[in-house]
C-alpha cells in the first residue's frame, strides 16, 4: 500500500486489551459493520448495538446506564442539558392540541418553553400551584398528555407531594415528568415514588465542577423508553464523548460532596435564619420551607441550594447592596459546583406572593462554612450601615 493509503488505515495497531480503571473517551460519529446486511440506523444501541456516533459513543452509553442503574430506570438518555431534557420530555408526551400541567415554581426556562415553543406547536401549558397535593386532579382534561412536577421548586423552594400528584394523574391515564435535578437523582426516589420520567441537568452535581453541561432523561419502564426513544433520535441530542467522561468522574465523587454540601449548607440555613434582618429561609430541612413535611417524608437528604428573605422594611436596592458586597460567594446562575454563589431575582414572577426584590437564592460550595458565615455578615453589616 501506497504511504498516503497507510495514513489512513483505522485498523488499530496496538494492543486492544488495555484493562483501564477508567472508562475510555470513545470519539466517532461513523460506526463500521460487519457486512452489509448488519448496517442499521437504531437508536436502541444499548439492546441493538452501535449503529451511529448521534446516539452515543461506549462513553455515552456507560454515562447512561450507570444513571439509570442509579436512578433505577429502565434507561435513560444522555443529553446536551437539562434544558435540552426538558424539551425532549415536552415534545415526546404532547403534540397539537395537548393540554400539560407545570408548577409555577418550575425552572424558568421550561416556562419559557412552555409559553414560546410549545404554545407555537399548540400545546396549552397551564401553571399549577406547586402545593396543589391530589388537588391536580380537578386540572386534568381529556387532552391533558403530561403533568410535569418539580421538588423543591426552583428559587421559592416548594416541595411538591409527588405520590399524590401521580396517584390523581395515573388514575385518568396520565403521565409525571419530574424534574429531578436538586435531589441528584439520589435523594429522592423518583421511580419509587412512581414518577413515568425523571431528569436531570447532570451539569449541576453530577458534573459537580462547574465545568460541563449535560442533561439526562430516566424512563422508569417500557412506555416511557418507546415514547422517548424516537424523538431523542429525530432531535439529534447528541453530546460529546469528553464531557460524559468528566460527568463519569463527577459521579465517583457524588457522594462525598453530596455529603460535605448538605453539612455545609445546614450550617449556613441554620445561621441565616437566626438572624435579625432575615423573614425566611427556605431549605427543605427547616419548617419555614413550604413542604417541610413532605420533604421529611420522602426525601434521605438535602443538598446545597436554597433561598431566603430578608425583612420586608429592607429596600430592595439595600439587598442588591448586600449581593455586591459578598467576596467569597460568587455572583452567579447555575449552581452544584465546588463554589458558594448568591444570585438575587428582583422580578421573581409568582402569582400568589410578592417577595419585592428581597429573595436570594444561595448555592453552598466546599468553602469552610465559616469564611461562608463571616462573609454574609460582613455584606449584611455594608448593608445595615445603607439602610
Ligand atoms: C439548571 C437547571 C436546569 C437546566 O440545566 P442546563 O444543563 O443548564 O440546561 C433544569 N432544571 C433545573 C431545576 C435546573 O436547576
Amino acid at each position: 500500500m501506497d504511504w498516503r493509503t497507510k495514513l489512513l488505515d483505522p485498523k488499530p495497531q496496538a494492543r486492544q486489551d488495555y484493562a483501564s480503571l477508567a472508562t475510555p473517551v470513545y470519539r466517532g460519529s461513523t460506526v463500521v459493520f460487519e457486512g452489509q446486511a448488519a448496517v442499521t440506523d437504531d437508536w436502541r444501541q444499548a439492546e441493538n448495538g452501535y449503529s451511529y456516533g448521534l446516539y452515543g459513543t461506549p462513553t455515552t452509553l456507560e454515562l447512561a446506564s450507570r444513571i439509570a442503574g442509579i436512578e433505577g430506570a429502565r434507561e435513560t438518555f444522555i443529553v446536551p442539558g437539562g434544558q435540552a431534557a426538558i424539551a425532549l420530555i415536552y415534545l415526546s408526551y404532547c403534540k397539537a392540541g395537548s393540554h400539560a400541567l407545570v408548577p409555577y415554581s418550575a425552572y424558568g426556562p421550561n416556562k419559557a418553553m412552555a409559553e414560546g415553543l410549545m404554545r407555537g406547536l399548540n400545546v396549552e401549558v397551564e401553571p399549577y400551584d406547586p402545593l396543589i397535593g391530589a388537588g391536580i386532579s380537578a386540572l386534568i382534561r381529556d387532552n391533558t398528555a403530561l403533568i410535569w412536577c418539580e421538588s423543591p421548586g426552583s428559587v421559592t423552594m416548594e416541595i411538591q407531594d409527588v405520590p399524590a400528584i401521580v396517584a390523581a394523574a395515573h388514575a385518568k391515564g396520565v403521565a409525571v415528568a419530574l424534574d429531578n435535578t436538586y435531589a441528584a437523582g439520589v435523594m429522592f426516589d423518583a421511580f419509587a415514588h412512581g414518577v413515568d420520567v425523571s431528569m436531570q441537568a447532570l451539569t449541576k452535581y453530577v458534573g459537580g465542577h462547574s465545568d460541563l453541561l449535560l442533561g439526562s432523561v430516566s424512563a422508569r419502564g417500557d412506555a416511557a423508553y418507546a415514547k422517548l426513544g424516537p424523538i431523542y433520535q429525530q432531535l439529534g441530542l447528541a453530546v460529546s464523548p469528553d464531557d460524559c467522561s468528566l460527568a463519569l468522574r463527577g459521579l465517583q465523587t457524588l457522594a462525598v460532596r453530596l455529603d460535605a454540601l448538605e453539612k455545609a449548607t445546614m450550617k449556613v440555613a441554620l445561621w441565616l435564619a437566626d438572624h435579625a434582618l432575615v423573614k425566611d429561609v427556605y431549605h427543605p430541612a427547616l419548617p419555614s420551607c413550604p413542604g417541610h413535611d413532605i420533604w421529611k417524608r420522602d426525601f434521605t437528604g438535602a443538598t446545597s441550594v436554597f433561598s431566603f428573605t430578608f425583612k420586608d422594611d429592607i429596600p430592595a436596592e439595600h439587598v442588591v447592596s448586600f449581593i455586591n458586597a459578598l467576596k467569597v460567594f460568587r455572583i452567579g446562575m447555575s449552581w452544584g459546583g465546588v463554589n458558594s454563589l448568591a444570585v438575587v431575582y428582583p422580578g421573581l414572577d409568582r402569582p400568589t406572593q410578592d417577595f419585592g426584590g428581597r429573595i436570594v437564592r444561595l448555592n453552598i460550595g466546599l468553602e469552610t462554612p465559616t469564611d461562608l458565615i463571616a462573609d454574609l455578615e460582613d455584606a449584611m453589616a455594608v448593608m445595615a450601615t445603607t439602610l
